[in-house]
């Protein structure tokens, strides 16, 4: 049903979305499923009416999976395995108390302990898909049916019929739970997107600068890029654009603008406005070589298209990033851009051309 909402290029990221937001809340649903089944040993004594020292160990056996996933569950990123290591340690507890009550006089209560497991396991998979959950909720039956081989529960058909109904209600809630959650993601997703587009371009704002940027180091943070090449670009005399034709047809140029640079770029390209009429384009991995050509593309593209209100040029500083902090680069970029704009504007600079010359 949700596979309608998320695209399905976009599904490993929607799961992998549901579990961290559900994470600790799966991880404690499993430890106190875990520290329940212990206080069962409590009830055996009323079974027994004495202490039960023999399902002593069967009951705190589930401590060995509880330090497993306590000590595993934080390392684990990925949803696929740490959501298994969750359902595991609810049915390292299911099993722990089948072992328990093999020593039991009475096996009758057995029927109500594995209705209770169910809510542990609904609980459990509050973070994991449906489609997980499927399965390793239904494995609880199976548990049933094979311990019923040699514990020969009392009650054996009766905790079936009632088991299966309560395994199909919970599968219903997960779905509809799953179902609201891509609502959520989608609603999020939505509001990200608009907190770092601008409105007026549609291109990215600075805030989708700081998305891929490490806080402290301001290194850029985009899988399997090292290097790229920093554009920073102006529209030369725009102020004069608004006082001409004014403010609305200034607009109309920055739309322009920012379609010029979008049709000069790849889409993996990131291009951003960094405020007024100057953008920022980050150029992934392509070297300085490759940036200075796609800089003097967008520079003759600008000069030579035509728009509604009149022609306009730009000037473009360029600077490579090799990693470490990105705004130096940017401010380099800045510093090449000053210089054009300085040397008669509607051209590139380069700041390697240039740099020993401003730093004189
Ligand atoms: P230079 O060649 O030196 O860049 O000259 P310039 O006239 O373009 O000077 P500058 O870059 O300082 O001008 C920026 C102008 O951009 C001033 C401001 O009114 C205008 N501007 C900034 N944001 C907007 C906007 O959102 N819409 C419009 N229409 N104008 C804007
Ligand atoms: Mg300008
Ligand atoms: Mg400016």
């Amino acid at each position: 049903m949700f596979e309608k909402k998320i695209a399905k290029e976009e599904l490993e990221t929607f799961y992998q979305s549901k579990y961290e937001y559900f994470r600790r809340l799966s991880f404690m649903a499993a430890i106190i499923t875990a520290f329940a089944e212990i206080t069962y040993f409590g009830t055996d004594c009323q079974i027994f009416g004495r202490f039960a020292w023999e399902t002593l160990i069967p009951r705190f056996s589930i401590l060995i999976p509880v330090a497993f996933l306590v000590i595993f569950e934080p390392r684990i990123k990925s949803y696929k395995v740490a959501t298994v290591m969750n359902y595991l340690l609810a049915h390292a507890a299911m099993w722990a108390t089948i072992w328990a009550i093999w020593y039991l006089p009475d096996r009758d209560f057995a029927r109500e302990g594995f209705i209770i497991m169910h809510f542990a396991f609904l609980a459990v998979g509050f973070g994991m898909p449906v489609k997980y959950h499927i399965p390793m909720h239904g494995a609880m039956l199976l548990n049933i049916i094979i311990s019923n081989q040699w514990n020969h529960y009392e009650q054996f058909e009766m905790m079936i019929s009632m088991s299966v109904p309560i395994y199909i209600g919970a599968v219903v809630l997960m779905m509809i739970q799953e179902s609201s959650y891509a609502d959520h993601y989608l609603v999020r997703k939505e509001l990200q997107n608009s907190l770092m587009t601008d409105s007026l371009t549609a291109v990215y704002n600075r805030n989708k600068i700081e998305e891929i940027l490490v806080p402290d180091s301001g290194k850029l943070d985009i899988p399997h890029v090292d290097y790229a090449t920093v554009l920073m670009m102006d529209i030369d005399w725009f102020k004069n654009v608004n006082d001409t034709y004014g403010h609305d047809s200034g607009d109309k140029i920055l739309v322009f603008f920012a379609e010029q640079i979008k049709n000069c770029v790849r889409s993996l390209d990131i291009v951003v406005r960094w405020g007024g009429e100057e953008f920022v384009v980050l150029l992934l991995g392509a070297d300085l070589d490759a940036g200075c050509k796609i800089a003097e593309k967008i520079r003759t593209t600008v000069e030579n298209s035509s728009n509604e209100v009149c022609p306009i040029t730009t000037s473009i500083g360029v600077c490579r990033y090799d990693g470490g902090d990105f705004h130096e680069s940017v401010k380099k970029a800045d510093k090449a851009l000053y210089y054009a704009k300085n040397h008669g504007r509607n051209r590139v600079v380069m700041y390697d051309d240039i740099k020993d010359e401003i730093e004189d």
